[in-house]
């Protein structure tokens, strides 16, 4: 009773939505914390000991989400070494494997460099599109 203490309240788990108590702002119930945790550490060891490891592999190898790793490398929980094979795009922050943009942001990137304003090609498109006078058909 007198450890009713000042930090916690009573929150909705973030994963599985269980009411729980949080405490230093926690946003997930112990349950959902250890899995977390689980997950985290096998996540941590593969990469121990397959520094050159990518997203997807290390998401394979551990049943772990390839967002949750991703969101341990951006929380920088996951610090990669020089080796590591995981970066992000440069412009829309997905992860990549090697080099500066993604798939569709190089694809993108080149048909803007083709079209010059890639809304130009978007206008050419929806010209096309129109229905003219079928009508006329009969
Ligand atoms: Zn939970
Ligand atoms: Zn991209």
């Amino acid at each position: 009773m007198a450890e009713n203490d000042r930090m916690s309240s009573l929150k909705n788990c973030k994963k599985c939505n269980r009411v729980f108590s949080s405490v230093d702002g926690a946003t997930l119930c112990s349950r959902c914390n250890d899995d977390v945790d689980d997950e985290f550490n096998r996540v941590r060891e593969y990469i121990y000991d397959n520094p050159a490891s990518s997203v997807k592999d290390v998401s394979n190898g551990t049943n772990v989400s390839s967002e949750s790793i991703l969101k341990w490398i951006r929380e920088g929980r996951i610090v990669l070494g020089d080796h590591a094979n995981i970066s992000f795009c440069e412009r829309c922050e997905a992860p990549i494997e090697g080099g500066r943009f993604c798939a569709r942001c190089v694809r993108e990137l080149a048909d803007g460099l083709k079209s010059g304003i890639g809304e130009k090609e978007e206008h050419k498109h929806k010209a096309g599109m129109h229905i003219k006078d079928q009508d006329r058909k009969k």
